[in-house]
């Protein structure tokens, strides 16, 4: 148990239906922390993340996000509060410009640093600014992970969610999204990634956590679930 955690995640559950596909999670995620959570397909990974940025709702437990219960609070107030997700598959606005795409991450924002702010991502991805006029339909798959990962860092998160950017790429790609993952926590953004790439989450993670059929199932650092005999089996293919 963290005392300062930034996120809680206490016996969370959800269902579709009938269907339960989160049974009691525990899970915690400290300022500063890069926090991985790893498991198969169907886990239940992608429903926790939709937990927690409320477009799922909760059907018990509680999410405590610094020290709020946030459990049945709306998507866009989560926003307020500083979570930022990047969803699975992107979900880009494709018609729309790079530069576009970008500034609707700072829509909520009335602070003055936006401009800076989105300098700064284009320093991270030189290549959005390259492609800042284009139409982001245009762009590559490894390109729009980098947008949507550009567009959540123009909310100024406080708690960054990555639901499995390494989806779809090619191997290079992978490692190049996962160093920009690896990059934004030495900034200090704390970050809770989801990945079905057991390896390269753990590799860049303080912390981890094995997600199957709705429930956690082992927690550790990072190194020693890369090293773990279950883990390496179920997940990594060793
Ligand atoms: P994946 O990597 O395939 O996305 P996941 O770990 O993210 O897997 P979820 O998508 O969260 O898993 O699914 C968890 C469980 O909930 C699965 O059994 C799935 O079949 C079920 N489920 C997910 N979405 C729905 C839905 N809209 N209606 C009914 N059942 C669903």
């Amino acid at each position: 148990v963290l005392p300062d955690a930034m996120l809680k995640v206490e016996g969370l559950t959800s269902h579709y239906g009938r269907i339960q596909a989160l049974k009691g999670v525990d899970i915690q995620v400290a300022p500063g922390e890069l926090v991985a959570l790893v498991g198969g397909n169907g886990a239940g990974k992608t429903t926790l993340l939709r937990t927690l940025s409320g477009v799922q709702p909760a059907s018990g437990g509680r999410v405590i996000f610094e020290g709020q219960d946030i459990t049945q609070a709306k998507p866009h107030a989560r926003v307020k509060r500083g979570i930022a997700q990047v969803p699975e598959g992107r979900q880009v606005w494709g018609p729309l410009s790079v530069e576009d795409n970008l500034r609707l991450g700072a829509v909520l924002r009335r602070d003055r640093e936006i401009a800076q702010d989105l300098e700064r991502v284009y320093a991270m991805f030189p290549i959005l600014k390259e492609r800042r006029r284009q139409a982001a339909g245009t762009l590559s798959g490894g390109q729009q992970q980098m947008l949507a990962m550009g567009r959540a860092l123009l909310t100024k998160p406080r708690l960054l969610l990555l639901d499995e950017p390494s989806m779809g790429l090619a191997p290079i790609l992978v490692e190049q999204i996962l160093t920009s993952v690896a990059d934004l926590k030495r900034q200090g953004v704390t970050i809770f990634l989801v990945e079905q790439n057991a390896f390269a989450a753990l590799k860049i993670a303080d912390r981890g956590y094995v997600l199957e059929t709705g429930k956690v199932v082992l927690s550790d650092s990072g190194a020693a679930l890369l090293a773990n005999e279950r883990v390496k089996e179920a997940y990594l293919g060793v």
